[in-house]
């Protein structure tokens, strides 16, 4: 039997011989009297959660026997979050993302350039579940020879391919995807040089494999840009023409100041049937390698513009001298240039699910790799009455899930609460839920996720971190 068989006789089993029957066998474990809300179903109410093997069993009006038993009076029960948004190597930033609600954790954007290597390297080791795309970016600085270190900083920036390159990168990125890579990731404002015909090219190698294409569009950061428009109109057209879909990143950073037009553009492509979606992450300052080509055209900027800068390693703000120093050196660097209003629209918008472009925790980096999901919960739904909770729980569960699930079957049984998905779960208290983590100290965990579960094991009990525990397992196409 499949697990969906298996959940089916389940349910047959529980409506003909009521929830005795199968209270006689006790589940691994019962999360009792909590509420439980599921924005694929709509359920919002108190139910009984049994788990067994790693599986919801059962959601039941009436108490389960378990062999272990958690009292959840007063908590809410979600599914556990799906981040489409990650760049951390680290597992040990995982456990921010777990005390962050964060059950399954994806690399997209940028991805990799060697997909069995980056599943090898995290077999066994990794505290929630993981999943890589096969990167255009790297591909392409593998290609060329690039120098960067994570996004281009020589050849795979500036200079266009050529065709013997093109086919070369094709090749790549077409073993990655049959290699089970979870998507193609296109770091485009990192790859100006990289042609339309290029771009279209990995699209439609995406395509033939049902893979979404989860792209940083050109010329758009929170770095500056003449036209924010263009990019996305540039792989709205990719893929209207290849039949991939597309997923935009952070749209908050990416838009700044024309979000509510590039919210509606992506509306708008929708009702014509283009399968275009979007992500945001909740905080005003983006950040990125400062040596990259986002920042090729600041060399000469007004004194005051530099002030938005904030080198991560230190703190400071920038000059136009340190500017120039650190670019040479390269690294991380924070860019403060978002509005508080904006990036509220852009987290309450129906159609941006909630990611957290975050990095590893140490060193130290942005906020967002340990808070994203907390924020939203605590600042913007409890606090500030932006969008609902239910609302806020779809753009974190059941939207990703749903995202990945043309090309990986599995995640229909992610982002659920459901008789027979997977035991991810989050256990945590709406009054409490807060983001500790900031700009001059971003490696804190947040608060108010009581008991977080991965495949049925414990990565948070008690509001603590499980060291060690690792049930963390790769989610990836099949080969
Ligand atoms: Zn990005």
């Amino acid at each position: 039997m499949n697990s969906s068989t298996r959940a089916l006789a389940l349910a047959v089993a529980a409506l003909l011989w009521g929830s005795a029957a199968l209270a006689a066998e006790p589940f691994d474990l019962v999360i009792a009297n909590g509420r439980v809300m599921d924005p694929e179903s709509g359920l919002d109410a108190v139910r009984h959660v049994g788990v067994r093997a790693g599986k919801i069993e059962a959601l039941s009006e009436t108490p389960l026997a378990g062999r272990e038993t958690i009292d959840a009076a007063g908590l809410i029960v979600a599914p556990g979050f799906i981040n489409l948004h990650w760049h951390g190597t680290d597992p040990d930033s995982d456990y921010y993302e777990a005390m962050d609600g964060v059950t399954s954790t994806f690399e997209l954007e940028i991805g990799v350039a060697d997909v069995d290597r980056w599943y090898d390297e995290r077999a066994g080791r990794m505290p929630i579940n993981y999943g890589v795309s096969i990167g255009h970016a790297p591909v392409r600085m593998a290609v060329m020879g690039d120098p960067g270190s994570f996004v281009p900083a020589g050849d795979a920036a500036r200079r266009p391919a050529s065709a013997a390159e093109i086919a070369e990168i094709q090749r790549r990125v077409e073993h990655g995807l049959k290699r089970g890579a979870v998507g193609v990731g296109f770091g485009l404002a990192y790859t100006p040089a990289a042609s339309r015909w290029e771009i279209l090219e990995m699209f439609r190698l995406a395509a033939r494999y049902q893979a979404t294409g989860f792209v940083h569009i050109r010329g758009a950061s929170s770095a500056g840009s003449a036209d924010r428009e263009q990019g996305l109109l540039e792989v709205i057209a990719h893929s209207a023409v290849s039949g991939a879909p597309v997923h935009v990143a952070h749209i908050n950073s990416s838009a700044q100041e024309a979000v509510g037009r590039m919210l509606g553009i992506i509306e708008e492509a929708q009702r014509r049937g283009v399968d275009v979606t979007t992500e945001a992450y909740p905080y005003t300052a983006g950040m990125t390698r400062i040596e990259s080509f986002l920042f090729d055209s600041w060399t000469d900027k007004p004194d005051e513009e530099y002030r938005k800068l904030q080198w991560v390693a230190t703190g400071e703000r920038l000059t136009r001298e340190t500017f120039l120093q650190y670019r040479g050196q390269g690294g991380y660097v924070l860019i403060h240039a978002n509005t508080e209003e904006r990036v509220r629209a852009a987290v309450a918008h129906p159609l941006t699910m909630i990611a957290s472009d975050g990095f590893d925790v140490h060193p130290p980096s942005h906020p967002r790799a340990a808070g994203t999901y907390s924020r939203v919960l605590g600042r913007y739904v409890r606090e500030q009455g932006a969008l609902g909770l239910m609302q806020a729980l779809r753009k974190m569960t059941l939207m990703p899930a749903q995202r990945l699930e043309a090309r990986v079957a599995s995640m229909r049984d992610k982002g659920r609460v459901r008789v027979g998905a997977d035991a991810d779960l989050v256990v945590f208290d709406p009054e409490r839920i807060v983001d500790h983590a900031t700009y001059e100290q971003p490696a804190q965990f947040s608060e108010g996720m009581r008991y977080v579960l991965v495949n049925g094991q414990f990565v948070v009990r008690e509001g603590q971190v499980v060291q060690g525990a690792t049930p963390g397992r790769p989610v990836r196409a099949p080969l």
